[in-house]
């Protein structure tokens, strides 16, 4: 069996990390099933993208496009690919433009498409929820880490193929994740500390919500680790006011991104974590870390209703003020799966 799985987006790399360490086990069990990747180019930078390949020792992959973000440019490009190659299936992940350029490209050329974490929905206009809804709608396997996603899918009308299997970066959580590093060490942090990340277009791309979050931020008297996400890097630097709030804030500490294992290591020791990314919103419960969610909305509704994650858009007074409450629940969620969601849905897809 021939997969061709196309990732472009550093949550990406994590999650096909350990599909392919799966299909190097079945390999190793005499299974005949062969895995190409193809990387869109999407994040390029070496801390967006080739660390994670040597850190998650990652396959390298077979085509690299160099396609930038534009999701038609990238179908145009994968289409030939998979036409010429012509594998049994493709896998795509997530949200992002490279998972809706793979999916489209893989339908346009006949060929089924697995989508793992499917599902998933914020019910909002962002491009997000456009790339995963027709994802979902071209998908022939919809690996759910949730059932609020099979839901979600049921009132779409999608109700066959649709596997409830847990979360995939659950297993990246208690495998790499759960490796220590020394990265508080070499960043001498001693003291508590908040963790923030911003790389969502709807905050890094309205200045005035960039502002205010770098605005409460400042306000905060706890020391604040900013492992910055590059497209937030390049509109703080576009923007003079910005920069002011920061070099007026030295208790921000601002820093490139990190690899998996420092920034679980970050996660794990925090006090809280500030973000607007869907993967830390998971990881943040997965290490028992509260997180205050920079957004409105979530997909991962299960952290918000157990009361480990807390919504507050980029209010100055609800970060603040959210900070000041972090509550950590005492009970658990009882969803994510237990750590095999890649060997489920690698021998899902073995029984094709
Ligand atoms: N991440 C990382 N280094 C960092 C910040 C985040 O490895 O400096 C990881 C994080 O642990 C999570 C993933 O990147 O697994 C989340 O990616 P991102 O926030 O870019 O995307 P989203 O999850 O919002 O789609």
């Amino acid at each position: 069996m021939n997969i061709i799985t196309i990732i472009g987006a550093r949550p990406q790399f994590i999650k096909a990390a350990m599909f392919s360490q799966t299909i190097k086990q079945r390999q190793a069990e005499g299974y005949p099933i062969h895995e190409k990747i193809l990387h869109t180019g999407q994040h390029y930078d070496y801390e967006m993208s080739d660390i994670f390949f040597t850190e998650l020792e990652l396959p390298a992959p077979t085509w690299h496009l160099g396609c930038g973000a534009s999701t038609d440019e990238m179908t145009q490009q994968i289409a030939p690919i998979l036409r010429q190659e012509q594998p049994d299936m493709v896998v795509v992940y997530g949200d992002t433009n490279s998972t809706l350029a793979g999916a489209r490209a893989a339908h346009q050329c006949g060929i089924p498409i697995a989508h793992v974490e499917a599902g998933l929905r914020s019910f909002t206009n962002m491009t997000e929820e456009h790339n995963r809804i027709e994802t979902d709608h071209l998908a022939h396997w919809l690996f759910c880490p949730t059932s609020t996603a099979i839901s979600n899918l049921k009132a779409e009308g999608i109700t066959e193929r649709v596997y409830k299997v847990g979360d995939i970066m659950y297993d990246a959580a208690l495998q790499i994740g759960s490796i220590a590093t020394d990265t508080l060490d070499k960043l001498a942090i001693s003291s508590p500390y908040l963790l923030a990340t911003i790389h969502r277009a709807e905050n890094t791309d309205q200045i005035d919500c960039l502002e205010r979050i770098l605005l409460a931020f400042a306000q905060l008297s706890w020391p604040i680790i900013w492992p910055m996400h590059p497209r937030t890097k390049k509109v703080i630097s576009e923007h003079p006011t910005l920069q002011q709030i920061l070099s007026q804030a030295p208790h921000i500490r601002v820093m490139d991104s990190v690899g998996y294992a420092d920034i679980a290591t970050l996660e794990k020791n925090a006090y809280c974590i500030l973000t607007d990314s869907g993967g830390m919103q998971k990881e943040a419960y997965f290490h028992r870390t509260p997180c205050i969610t920079l957004r409105e909305e979530t997909e991962w509704v299960e952290t918000v209703q157990i009361g480990w994650n807390t919504l507050v858009g980029t209010d100055i007074n609800r970060i603040i003020t959210a900070v000041k409450n972090v509550q950590r629940p005492q009970q658990d969620i009882a969803e994510y799966g237990n750590g095999h969601t890649a060997q489920q849905i690698v021998d899902i897809l073995c029984a094709f």
